[in-house]
């Protein structure tokens, strides 16, 4: 399975992630406050997750990191 990791104490909450994503399932997790303060993105349905690094691609401070293939 494809794993999605996010450094979620240096997200900014900003969904340029979100927007990316073209499987629709990155999304600001608003049960959570972040060190910074803000809602962190998150992955929703990872079993979705094609790898594509849209989301990672997308992040201005590298808070996203696409593992293609994981045993896990
Ligand atoms: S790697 Fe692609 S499909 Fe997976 S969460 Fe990121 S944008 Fe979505
Ligand atoms: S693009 Fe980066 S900083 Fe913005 S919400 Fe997504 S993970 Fe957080």
């Amino acid at each position: 399975m494809n794993r999605v990791s996010f450094k979620t104490d240096l997200c900014k909450g900003c969904g340029l992630c979100v927007s990316a994503c073209p499987r629709h399932i990155v999304a600001l997790d608003t049960s959570v406050l972040n060190a910074k303060g803000y809602h962190p993105a998150h992955v929703t349905e990872a079993e979705k997750c094609i790898a594509c690094a849209m989301c990672a691609t997308m992040c201005p401070d590298v808070v996203i990191k696409v593992e293609k293939g994981c045993e896990e």
